[in-house]
């Protein structure tokens, strides 16, 4: 009797051991799964650079005598595509480095006002060539805990976005506040919005929510994943509210005290 109450209880467990592994198996699957996708996408956006340098070095060359302004303009071209995939493997890198399994997050004591200060400045001079007016409110100082590189990063993401997705005499609003525990940051703007149906997939690596107008406004589709993993990293998080035609909202909140 004994043996046949240990054949059953072993029988069970094998069968425990087989779900497990399927379980995990079929995880793994999903992993590998995004992974391919992830590598195809890479290549994809690294591609399409290179075939448009491709296309115009061809015809370029295909020329006996080249104008002089013709081969100005598509050397132009050229450099404007350079420096395409030059963010692309910045942004890359960037994000890598935001990945919070292999990423390390080096710790210290920040002026989050300064911070913002810093973004601020040096992103107004490509607020006003487009004639967008950037205003920074700062309700309280705010000293935090956090990664300097990797908030200014996320931060500086955020703003751009707000001056790139707006429209000629438009408007930046980025705002700090803090209770007892968080900080929080506001970046409001009076741009183009995010269509609702986009709004679950922004962040998303390589998702753009207008595909032709993001295409000419420039840019690589990563800057909110970078921003995304920066604040989970900081054990933080992002929301976004988003009207079309009328504006976005984006509010980050991270803990005062990092805790390991
Ligand atoms: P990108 O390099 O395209 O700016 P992001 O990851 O930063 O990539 O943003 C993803 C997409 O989300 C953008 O292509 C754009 O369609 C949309 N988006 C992001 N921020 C804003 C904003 N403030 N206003 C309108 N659309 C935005």
């Amino acid at each position: 009797e004994d043996e046949e109450q240990l054949m059953i209880s072993d029988y069970t467990e094998t069968e425990a051991i087989s779900e497990a592994f399927n379980e995990i198996w079929g995880k793994m699957r999903v992993i590998d799964d995004s992974r391919q996708e992830f590598v195809s996408n890479v290549s994809h956006e690294l591609k399409t650079p290179l075939t448009s340098m491709k296309v115009l070095a061809d015809s370029l060359l295909a020329q006996g005598d080249v104008p002089a302004e013709l081969y100005k303009e598509f050397m132009g071209d050229i450099a404007e595509e350079i420096e395409r995939e030059n963010k692309i493997i910045n942004d890359l890198l960037s994000l890598v480095k935001m990945d919070k399994s292999a990423g390390t997050l080096n710790v210290s004591v920040v002026n989050v006002n300064e911070l913002l200060e810093m973004i601020m400045k040096r992103l107004r001079p490509i607020a006003e060539r487009q004639n967008i007016e950037l205003v920074l409110e700062s309700f309280r100082p705010v000293s935090a805990e956090v990664d300097e590189v990797k908030l200014s990063l996320a931060l500086s993401n955020l703003v751009e976005n707000a001056i790139k997705y707006n429209k000629p005499e438009g408007w930046v609003h980025v705002s700090l506040n803090a209770d007892h525990k968080y900080f929080f940051v506001r970046v409001e703007d009076s741009g183009i919005g995010i269509p609702e149906e986009s709004l679950e997939h922004i962040y998303e690596r390589f998702y753009r929510a207008d595909k032709s107008h993001s295409r000419e406004i420039g840019g690589t589709g990563l800057g909110l994943a970078i921003t995304r993993g920066a604040v989970l990293m900081h054990r933080g998080a992002i929301k976004a509210h988003s009207k079309e035609g009328e504006g976005t909202i984006f509010t980050v909140r991270i803990p005062l005290m990092y805790i390991v």
